[in-house]
């Protein structure tokens, strides 16, 4: 056998032989590691770009990757080393893509960091100490998967999974794997869920998702509670909208009105704040559908509009008239209004003001994103039961799983206390987890299997909006992986063949999955080469494009008042939590860039705050930075005071992300998380969380002490230095 000389040292290093190792010279022996060679050809200071998916949220932009040749700490063969290889160096917006257009936003920029970060898990792990102490000890791949298989041979079809929702190869076969394994479809939460708007959707317009918009040719927008330029839905295609509304046409600037009590990024950006009464958004939308000609709107007249919402009559007039003038306009939803008791009334309320303005399907308002069909993640996910059902059941005795799959999800730390989700898990016999690093829920888990990052594998998205036709963004390892991880995908595979009755009907390779969803191979083809592909009718994974969105008359949603948790005589305030640009639900708390933007209305970095309107706190002898308790009927939290003129007076409203317990030196035990006061509410045809539909009370708990660090420095810095 004749071997080179680069497989020579190759397996040399690998097996320890001093003659072919370089081992870093500086520092003590034990902090020499072995330089294994390189197993690609590189060329110095040349930079390759590759297409990437960024793997943060759901609105599936495709990225550019920056490869270069560098030196990482890696593991290979069970053996710590470094090695020179391509590694991911910057990313960016992919140029060609319909939804990132070239743009990306910073939690995107900051998901490298997910590859590099000093906290991954690198191996196999099992749990060595209690649940929830952390204490694992390493075991091999072999191992690791025996034991899974072992206990999902044992537990049969009492499996479960619960995964984060979204339209992925990844979910889909967790979703098959449950359905060949004979247990139900996996359960999914997020804390800012849509499920509202979908439902208004589906009964407004046949459309259960999202919609997507053509700001860039509207010329009025109004929005309601939707954080659109910021954290809601698909951020970077809208803001390349916005800018397009704003400047993309000679001598016509758009226009944005914006709708809530708490002024959000978008807010910031509007030409009107409209601050309203929680709750009352959908009557307000009524009262504008009715001034522009909807049917059965004639009771919402200016004036019972401003007693129901406390805008003023004549405002609600000159809202109306700038509707009436400006077209094309079109209204948006989402966030804290559908999160109250009455969030389905209030997104058909402004279904209903669509439609009267006729922005529908029309240039300058909406449309709806053909989606793959029966079969999909999402649909299946949807007839599961709910993360409060899932729950209660475990604690009542029905239907506990024995094998529990968690992946992408974090309910310990994003679910209210009073769904009792940690207790559910503990009386799980088994769990694994697939997630990168240790968190509030993956402490809970008997073995973790850690993944390889987004840039060390192949990913898919199928956006359900951002873009006007369906589009799988899909794309290949950036670059090797750096640790001994592996792709969750390969090891369900693995796992699936291995069982004592093999799982049929999977597929053969992750690959062939996803060539499968791109739909042949000219469209594998064109997605390897672009990052993308657009879907086409009949082809692909179960599509089935639903076509154009004709509008139907929507069934005139009938009119409810919202209800709120806490006597207000005991709790005054409303309490809003709200997503952070950094963190959003705090799935991103662990990178440090992140940590270290400033939040970009309070400056805020590395810390949790509450935002109370400046005549508020004078009242109640509240400075900026003080420590402040916040109590509702289900917990207290403590978080510093931002005093914020954009904040209505009887709110109070906190950034939802921080308040880990475990996530990494940099999220661990910092700030505080606004969830643990949320009273379990739920709008109660959706079941979906009324995150914004608690009440509470505020209490100046002591003087700041530095917890409060605002851009530039710590507060203390700054009270000294003015
Ligand atoms: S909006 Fe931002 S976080 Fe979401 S996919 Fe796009 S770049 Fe990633």
């Amino acid at each position: 056998m004749s071997i080179d000389r680069r497989s020579f040292i190759k397996l040399t290093a690998v097996s320890g032989g001093a003659a072919a190792l370089a081992a870093c010279s500086t520092g003590s022996p034990e902090n020499q590691l072995i330089r294994f060679v390189p197993d690609e050809d590189l060329t110095p200071g040349i930079a390759e770009i590759k297409n990437g998916v960024c793997p943060i949220c759901r609105a599936g932009c495709g990225t550019t990757v920056r490869v270069m040749q560098g030196d990482a700490e890696v593991v290979r063969n069970g053996q710590t080393g470094v090695m020179t290889m391509s590694l991911a160096k910057k990313l960016d917006g992919n140029p060609s893509h319909p939804i990132s257009q070239g743009g990306i936003c910073p939690r995107g920029q900051a998901s490298i960091q997910i590859t590099y970060h000093p906290d991954r898990l690198i191996e196999p792990l099992k749990r060595r100490g209690n649940r929830g102490s952390g204490d694992y000890q390493p075991v091999t791949w072999d191992m690791a998967v025996a034991e899974l298989v072992s206990k999902l041979d044992a537990g049969g079809a009492a499996v479960a999974a619960l995964t984060r929702p979204g339209s992925t190869s990844r979910n889909d076969l967790i979703a098959l794997f449950l359905e060949k394994s004979g247990a139900p479809a996996p359960v999914t939460y997020e804390l800012f869920s849509d499920d509202v708007l979908r439902q208004a959707n589906l009964r407004s317009f046949g459309h259960e998702q999202l919609p997507t918009f053509d700001f860039g040719n509207s010329r009025l927008v109004i929005s309601f509670g939707a954080d659109f330029l910021g954290t809601w839905n698909s951020p970077v295609s809208q803001m390349a909208g916005y800018g397009k509304m704003r400047g993309g046409r000679p001598g016509i600037r758009g226009r944005l009105v914006q709708v809530e009590p708490r002024m959000s990024l978008t807010g910031a950006s509007a030409d009107e704040w409209v601050a309203i009464r929680p709750g009352t958004e959908g009557i307000l939308a009524l009262g504008l559908a009715n001034a522009v000609g909807a049917k059965n709107a004639s009771q919402y007249t200016p004036a019972e509009v401003e007693k129901q919402t406390g805008i003023k009559a004549d405002r609600v007039e000159r809202l109306a008239s700038m509707l009436k003038d400006i077209r094309p306009a079109v209204a948006v939803v989402a966030g804290a209004p559908l999160a109250q008791t009455n969030g389905l009334f209030t997104a058909m309320a402004v279904n209903t003001l669509n439609e009267a303005l006729g922005a529908v399907d029309a240039p300058g308002g909406l449309s709806f994103t053909p989606q793959t069909g029966a079969g999909s993640a999402r649909l299946q996910a949807d007839k599961a039961r709910s993360l409060r059902q899932f729950a209660a059941d475990i604690l009542a005795g029905k239907n506990v799983p024995q094998v529990l799959i968690v992946d992408g999800a974090n309910p310990v730390h994003t679910a209210p206390p009073a769904w009792k989700v940690k207790d559910a898990l503990a009386k799980i016999p088994y769990i694994v987890s697939f997630g990168s690093f240790a968190d509030d829920t993956s402490v809970m888990a008997d073995l973790i299997l850690p993944d390889h990052s987004a840039l060390e594998s192949w990913r898919d998205s199928r956006p359900e909006s951002g873009t006007t036709k369906a589009i799988v963004t899909v794309a290949g390892p950036a670059m090797s992986p750096l640790h001994n991880t592996r792709a969750t995908e390969d090891v369900l595979l693995d796992v699936a063949k291995k069982l004592k009755k093999p799982l049929g009907g999977m597929p053969d390779s992750l690959s062939a999955m996803l060539q499968a969803a791109a739909g042949g191979d000219d469209a594998w083809a064109t997605a390897k080469k672009q990052g993308w592909v657009e879907l086409k009718d009949g082809k692909g994974s179960g599509l089935k494009a639903q076509g154009s969105s004709a509008p139907k008359a929507s069934p005139q949603p009938s009119p409810l008042s919202p209800g709120f948790d806490g006597d207000p005589s005991q709790y005054p305030f409303h309490f809003l939590p709200f997503a952070s640009q950094a963190f959003l639900d705090g799935s991103t708390a662990h990178l440090p860039w992140l940590q270290e933007m400033p939040d970009p209305l309070s400056s805020a970095m590395w810390s949790t705050w509450v935002e109370i309107n400046p005549t508020t706190a004078n009242r109640l002898g509240i400075a900026m930075g003080d420590m402040i308790a916040i109590t509702s009927a289900h917990g207290t939290v403590h978080a510093p005071a931002v005093l914020s003129p954009g904040t209505a007076p009887d709110i109070v409203a906190m950034p939802a992300g921080q308040g880990h317990e475990t996530f990494t030196r940099y999220a661990s035990g910092r700030g505080s998380n606004p969830v643990n006061v949320l009273a379990p509410v739920v709008e109660p045809e959706t079941g979906a969380l009324a995150w914004a539909a608690t009440r509470v009370k505020i209490a100046r708990v002591s003087e700041g002490n530095g917890e409060l660090v605002l851009y530039g420095g710590a507060l203390k810095e700054f009270e000294a230095h003015r």
